[in-house]
């Protein structure tokens, strides 16, 4: 039994002067991964703070920019209106994260800070430099299926799992955080980290500070667009691989491309390199294959994952193909 107090606050305010009141509180939102966390020992928060109801559900258009407030949940914002005509590919990556289930409690400030699915962090009998740090990485020599082909380092090759934050990362978003020292803007692509020598940081946020929402720039990408997911089973499976891609197409030509991939790094992983590449060449699939082999460049496997090395192109290949096959 582990025992915990609970508290529920109505205003961002209430929310981070509660948090900073006490080191061992913790913010829950839905509940779909710090509960999980909790019941494996992983993480004992003696003080629980229920921001779900705080007043940041909003999907709305502000200007030339689309704002989602930190607490709407993945389903609304996949299923809204706003979101599928003007920025598609993040309602196809919501629709294709967990289950129904679990889309109808997760909010979108969760989900940004969801923990890895490394099996090393969720077991602790087993070394894990994440979640002990110090304690060594046991997927470095162990069991790697799931894990970084990307920027990882000999500290930790886990990957971040969230499929919405994949395509938030394509599309530019900005993530908007209220703390104790005030407001600030973190460009979505600087969020989260490589784990370098302090895996244990998944992310650019301090303690106390608090997700209020995201801006999502306007952008040509209102139809050619594909997130292709790549896992063991076509439902609550987290991602092998992932590809976010979205085209501005004239005629023939890519006059602009976004893309960005998942299951691969320990961070959303933008390919801005090919993007640039893409620009002006003509649809093919041979056009398509020269990007997946630039996108390959340094990538890296452990022995497990090795079919990574061959699944990423080729996820990329078809993605690409996929978007540009939109009518
Ligand atoms: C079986 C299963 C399968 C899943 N499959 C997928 C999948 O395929 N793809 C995918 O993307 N996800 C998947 N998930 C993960 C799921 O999307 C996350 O658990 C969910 O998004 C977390 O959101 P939440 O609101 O429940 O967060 P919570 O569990 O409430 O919180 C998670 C963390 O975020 C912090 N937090 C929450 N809101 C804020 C905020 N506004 N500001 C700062 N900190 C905050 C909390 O303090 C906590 O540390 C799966 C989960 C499960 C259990």
């Amino acid at each position: 039994m582990i025992n915990f107090e609970y508290l529920r606050v109505s205003t961002p305010k209430a929310a981070i002067e509660a948090l900073s009141r006490d080191n061992t509180s913790q913010w829950i939102a839905g509940g779909t991964n710090l509960i999980d966390l909790m019941k494996k020992g992983v993480m004992a928060p003696q003080k629980l703070i229920d921001i779900s109801n705080l007043p940041l559900k909003e999907i709305k258009k502000e200007g030339n920019k689309v704002h989602i407030g930190a607490m709407a949940l993945n389903s609304d914002v996949a299923e809204n209106e706003l979101i599928q005509r003007e920025q598609p590919l993040l309602s196809l990556a919501l629709a294709a994260g967990a289950s129904q289930q679990l889309r109808n409690m997760a909010t979108v400030g969760g989900n940004m800070m969801q923990r890895t699915r490394c099996p090393y962090f969720y077991n602790t009998d087993l070394p894990c430099n994440k979640r002990q740090p110090g304690s060594g990485c046991g997927a470095l020599k162990g069991f790697n299926r799931m894990h970084a082909i990307f920027g990882a380092s000999d500290k930790c090759i886990a990957v971040h799992p969230s499929d919405m934050c994949i395509a938030l990362a394509a599309l530019d978003a900005m993530v908007l955080v209220n703390g104790p020292k005030g407001d600030r803007r973190i460009p979505f692509t600087d969020f989260h980290r490589l784990p370098g020598d302090t895996p244990q940081k998944d992310n650019t946020l301090e303690r106390g500070e608090l997700i209020i929402g995201i801006e999502i720039p306007d952008n040509p990408y209102r139809k050619n667009v594909h997130y292709l997911k790549v896992r063991d089973r076509s439902s609550y499976a987290f991602a092998l691989v992932s590809v976010a891609a979205a085209m501005d197409l004239e005629g023939g030509t890519i006059k602009d491309a976004r893309l960005a991939m998942g299951g691969v790094a320990h961070k959303p992983w933008r390919l801005s390199e090919v993007e640039t590449w893409l620009k002006g060449k003509s649809v093919s699939d041979a056009v398509f294959r020269e990007a997946a082999q630039l996108a390959m460049r340094g990538a890296k496997a452990y022995g497990q994952n090795n079919f990574k090395l061959k699944l990423a192109p080729n996820a990329i290949v078809e993605a690409l193909k996929a978007a540009t096959q939109k009518t």
